[in-house]
């Protein structure tokens, strides 16, 4: 009679729970995979299109799950964000990247800076400013301009004076802000004007059928003189093939980053290229 309970059980359990339950336990081993040193930083260039040279990181985390092998940010930063992990694995991506960014400066380009993702719960978590991010940069003597931090529009919108504040907090102590994924939020352009930001990204959607006289062209050539206007750089994201990087290159875009230059790479390794020329 058990048995049979067991299998009406499941068989009246519907997908839903079974990905309810699906993530619980992925959940859960994300709380053992920040213990046990699974997760690990990569880093893609950010290559400065006038000269291709490297000039900046961005750092993305990856998790290598005993059973699974490599689970996607795009499936555990949800769940990191639902249980608060987020904060903790935050922290240990920024240490990570200050440290290497403090390598790279020394090494290979004076004012070279590493990006770091906070998603909107980081950025907002109550009660807590960037007082003990600039006290670790302190620590290790690294200057706040080594860091950049990449945030998405939505929360620009919601302007409540505590992102005022958290954006003020960190211009002065140099760390810089970039807007990511840009024009795929709800795009109201006015806080461009509002808020200091340094960088814009235009979102890989935009790059991805970049051709001359496309709509997307034209989008995107906007977007540069206007963020040139206000003063900001612009990186374009998901640069895949030459051809989108000659247009990105002759509409005066800064920055290009994305497979045609390299994915995203362990440290070591990025290290290792940044010591050999990059062949474009
Ligand atoms: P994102 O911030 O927009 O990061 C760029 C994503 O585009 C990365 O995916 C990168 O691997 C991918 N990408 C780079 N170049 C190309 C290209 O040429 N073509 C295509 N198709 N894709 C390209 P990834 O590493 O899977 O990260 C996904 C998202 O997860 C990130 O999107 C970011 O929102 C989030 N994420 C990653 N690391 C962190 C982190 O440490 N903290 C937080 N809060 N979020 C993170
Ligand atoms: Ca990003
Ligand atoms: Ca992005
Ligand atoms: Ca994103």
């Amino acid at each position: 009679a058990k048995g049979a309970g067991r299998n009406r059980f499941s068989y009246f359990t519907p997908a839903l729970q079974v990905a309810a339950l699906n993530r619980m336990r992925l959940t859960n081993d994300l709380r053992g995979a920040i213990k046990g040193q699974q997760l690990r930083v990569y880093f893609q260039p950010i290559v400065h299109l006038g000269t291709g040279r490297i000039h900046k990181a961005e750092a993305l985390v990856r998790w290598q799950h005993p059973q699974r092998g490599l689970v996607s940010p795009l499936e555990f930063i949800p769940l990191a964000e639902s249980s608060g992990l987020i904060v903790e694995i935050g922290e240990w991506v920024f240490k990570e990247s200050a440290r290497w960014a403090r390598q790279w400066r020394g090494e290979h380009h004076p004012e070279f800076q590493v990006s770091v993702n906070q998603s909107p719960l980081e950025f907002q978590r109550e009660g807590q400013g960037y007082e003990h991010w600039f006290a670790h940069l302190r620590d290790i003597g690294l200057e706040g301009s080594a860091m950049v931090v990449e945030i998405t529009e939505g929360l620009l919108l919601d302007a409540s004076s505590g992102v005022t504040d958290k954006l003020l907090q960190l211009r002065d102590a140099g760390v810089q802000v970039a807007l990511d994924d840009f024009g795929t939020g709800y795009s109201s352009l006015s806080y461009l004007n509002k808020f200091d930001i340094d960088y814009l990204k235009i979102d890989r959607s935009f790059i991805r059928n970049l051709a001359p006289q496309s709509s997307d062209m034209a989008l995107s050539e906007a977007i540069i003189v206007m963020a040139h206007k206000l003063g900001l750089r612009v990186v374009a994201e998901g640069v895949e093939t030459a051809e989108q990087c000659a247009l990105l290159l002759r509409a005066g875009c800064d920055y290009g980053q994305g497979y045609l230059f390299s994915p995203p790479l362990p440290a070591e390794d990025f290290d290792a290229m940044l010591r050999s020329p990059l062949v474009l």
